[in-house]
């Protein structure tokens, strides 16, 4: 089984899916920050899992590495680094460096 800091990876992610709800929750972010739809949200983070285990797995659940983004903004970024680039630019004033 593959662990990060002994905790399951499955786990890990689990966990940081559900810190996120509530952060988002919390700061009353419920729809695509790009565009604003709603439909097949889900988080959009920042850099590849494999990076977070590398770094800090705690990132992974956190507001700074993550964008709520709808199934079309999401599979936008996912197909571009660019793209990706510019919403962390834009909506968390995240200038990513690989
Ligand atoms: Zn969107």
């Amino acid at each position: 089984m593959v662990t990060i800091n002994g905790v399951p990876r499955s786990k890990a992610n689990k966990e940081a899916n559900i810190k996120l709800k509530k952060i988002y929750s919390e700061l009353g972010i419920n729809h695509c920050e790009e565009c604003g739809y709603w439909f097949g949200l889900s988080f959009h983070h920042s850099h590849k899992r494999i990076w977070f285990y590398d770094k800090d797995p705690e990132w992974l659940g956190s507001h700074e590495h993550t964008l709520l983004l709808c199934a079309k903004c999401h599979l936008d970024a996912e197909i571009s680094r660019e793209r990706t680039k510019e919403l962390f630019l834009k909506h968390r004033n995240y200038d990513i460096v690989d």
